[in-house]
């Protein structure tokens, strides 16, 4: 079994001032480069420190029993990793890795934010800023005096390795997740609504290919016409009560 799984944007992570990061114009705007990281900066400490829920834990259980063969994420959060699970295809890249526009050199975004403490040292704002929408306000000021860092390898463009809207899935990552999805029995898709066409052509391809396809999502998705089995509802609400009649129909004892 295949599953996937999103939620409704990234946040700060592909956002800019509650709008869309657009690809090209994250790579020919210095200024919107500086807004960008300077949010990104703030918003880190919270964000990386985020854990694992309790859907996470129990699809690293099933991926332990075997249930599941592969996550595909449309989340950059990093939280099915901390999780522990391991055959993670992550659809929009992760947050927590840092490229380079120009050349192949990538950095951990832990290692990026030393360099921007050390760079920016008078940054008052701190993630105690950050609204309950997950936007951050920054003063003109402080957007103007945040110095960004070149690539050390070779003086380019550093972007978070997420795929920004406009942007392409790398072709790796969709040869990757074909293969998971044909070698797969069945699709299961949590907590998303597959309104990006990367998400949604998942369904398309297991649905070609006649696997059933099982979704749990609050609403509506976009993949309702082609599934086996809907059920709405929160994931950790209905995984948990799947999980308890698993494990009793499992024991032995009783
Ligand atoms: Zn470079």
């Amino acid at each position: 079994m295949s599953k996937t799984k999103g939620s409704q944007g990234v946040g700060l992570y592909a956002r800019s001032n509650r709008r869309p990061v657009l690809y090209k114009d994250f790579c020919a705007s210095d200024s919107l480069r500086k807004r960008y990281w300077a949010r990104n900066y703030v918003g880190w400490p919270r964000f990386s420190s985020i854990e694992p829920n309790d859907t996470h834990k129990l699809l690293k259980k099933l991926e332990d029993t075997q249930k599941v063969r592969c996550i595909i994420t449309q989340n950059v959060d990093n939280l099915h990793v901390k999780a522990g699970s391991r055959r993670i295809i992550e659809l929009h890249g992760t947050a927590f890795r840092v490229m380079c526009l120009n050349c192949d050199h990538k950095i951990c975004r832990y290692y990026l934010q030393d360099v921007l403490d050390g760079l920016n040292y008078n940054m008052s704002a701190t993630s105690q800023m950050i609204r309950p929408d997950g936007d951050v306000d920054i003063s003109e000021e402080e957007i103007d005096r945040f110095i960004v860092p070149a690539c050390e390898n070779c003086g380019g463009i550093l972007k978070p390795d997420i795929v920004f809207f406009g942007d392409n899935v790398p072709r790796q990552t969709v040869d990757s997740v074909k293969y998971n999805v044909e070698h797969s029995d069945a699709l299961f898709i949590l907590g998303s609504t597959l309104t990006t066409f990367s998400g949604y052509r998942i369904a398309l391809q297991a649905s070609n290919a006649g696997k059933p396809i099982a979704i749990l999502n609050i609403g509506q998705t976009r993949a309702d016409a082609l599934a086996n089995i809907k059920v709405e509802g929160r994931c950790s609400d209905v995984l948990s009560r799947i999980f308890t009649v698993d494990k009793k129909a499992e024991c032995k004892e009783c």
